[in-house]
């Protein structure tokens, strides 16, 4: 598509974009003058939906009319309530329900699954990780390490080549051909916090099966964001939070996915809890354990309600905006924004986020000279919200739920301003 970088170019493409009426579901944060934030930031925590209050007023009202009874009778029976959730997530991210589970937080589920899915034995135990992992992700795999009484330095960093911010599925090729024999797993982020590139995941299950390593996906800038395909990518396990494209509030449940050729198999090791034993025997006490089919078998604890019936309002507009038309507005949003940086033309700022669509959500990572930190802050004092990542990284990611095309123009004349 050929873009022009005039307002009414922008405000046309408004115009002409179906999804543009979602903007007035969410409430928009204002500076105290009253005008609407220019949010960039629903890639670390997206913005509320209208909705949701009235999603979280149910079960608050159901509580306090029925108090236990609310498990069978609320409205939305509780027992059961994260059935509610899953056909919905398990859309979001390519998979089949019986996959996917919604329960605890990310970095909690991938311990979960490292419990089932890290055996390492005394030759083969190395975890292969992004050099620019997440830092919650990198202090999981180490601990887990140690747990099994091996060393941090038994991780193998997949890097960038020298002097580039992007990584090479070559690269990890050569990392597992040659020293596939020792890895036992892959941990790696669907798409990249840093600099929001995303990963062919479906060839890195391959190359991680070809060596018989495990392969786990961290999809916390994934869901909601890009369709992973989670199912037919054959990856062994995925982990996801709902508080960033999921727009569930913050420190909301995360996701979790074991594809089905592991869901029958009730002899992999796991942790257990009431909530992952048989439902039809759940509450007959003195029963032997007998896990349940599925992702549902990593569940420990009955589940968080309030915090679910905020997921339920987001998935649920979600489901009716289709995800197809969201990524189809996401990828002309970002390619738009792109267009403006680059008619900045400034050598102060790169973008290093990939150029194809195909690999790239719709956040943009641009790099600052110099490591300049005051930019962001200037950003900051005129209402655009952005987030700015050690060492020299502004990120920005427009969402194609409640930005327009107008945020990205305004955003980018005051940027130039202050360029
Ligand atoms: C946001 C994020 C986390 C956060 O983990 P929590 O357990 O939800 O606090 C972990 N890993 C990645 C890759 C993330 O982007």
């Amino acid at each position: 598509m050929k873009f022009k970088k005039t307002l009414a170019f922008a405000q046309q493409l408004d115009k002409e974009d179906k999804l543009a009426h979602l903007r007035n579901q969410f409430h928009i944060p204002k500076d105290k003058d009253g005008n609407d934030w220019l949010y960039f930031t629903g890639n670390s925590l997206g913005l509320q939906p209208k909705a949701t209050k009235e999603y979280i007023n149910q079960e608050l009202k159901d509580w306090a009319n029925l108090g236990v009874e609310g498990h069978f009778e609320a409205k939305n029976p509780w027992l059961n309530y994260h059935e509610f959730l899953t056909d919905k997530m398990a859309k979001i991210v390519g998979a089949k329900p019986i996959e996917v589970v919604v329960m605890n937080t990310l970095t909690t589920n991938l311990h979960l699954l490292m419990v089932s899915f890290y055996r390492p034995t005394k030759t083969k135990y190395k975890i292969v990780i992004e050099s620019d992992a997440f830092p919650s992700d990198r202090y999981a795999v180490q601990s887990q390490l140690k747990f099994h009484g091996f060393s941090e330095d038994d991780i193998i960093e997949w890097k960038p080549r020298k002097g580039e911010e992007l990584l090479y599925i070559e690269d990890l090729e050569e990392i597992v051909a040659t020293q596939g024999d020792e890895i036992a797993l892959l941990l790696i982020g669907g798409v990249n916090y840093y600099t929001g590139q995303f990963l062919d995941i479906k060839k890195i299950a391959a190359i991680g099966h070809s060596k018989n390593c495990i392969v786990g996906i961290d999809l916390a800038h994934g869901a909601g964001n890009i369709q992973p395909n989670l199912h037919d990518s054959n990856v062994d396990f995925a982990a996801w939070c709902t508080y960033k494209y999921l727009n569930s509030g913050p420190g909301s449940l995360a996701g979790l996915f074991v594809h089905e050729k592991h869901s029958k198999n009730k002899e992999l090791p796991r942790f257990a809890g009431w909530w992952n034993h048989n439902k039809a025997t759940r509450f007959n006490m003195r029963q032997p354990f007998d896990v349940m089919e599925g992702a549902e078998g990593w569940q420990l604890s009955n589940p968080p309600i309030l915090s679910m019936a905020a997921i339920k309002a987001s998935l649920d507009l979600f489901d009716e905006v289709g995800f197809e038309n969201l990524r189809e507005k996401s990828e002309k949003l970002t390619g738009y924004f792109e267009f403006l940086i680059n008619e900045i033309n400034s050598d102060d700022i790169k973008i290093i986020t990939p150029k194809n669509p195909k690999e790239r959500g719709c956040q943009l990572s641009i790099q600052v000279k110099n490591a300049d930190k005051s930019l962001h802050k200037k950003l900051t004092e005129n209402n655009i919200i952005t987030d700015w990542r050690e060492p020299d990284v502004i990120r920005c990611a427009p969402v194609p739920m409640y930005n327009s095309f107008e945020d990205i123009y305004t955003m980018i004349s005051i940027l130039k301003g202050l360029l």
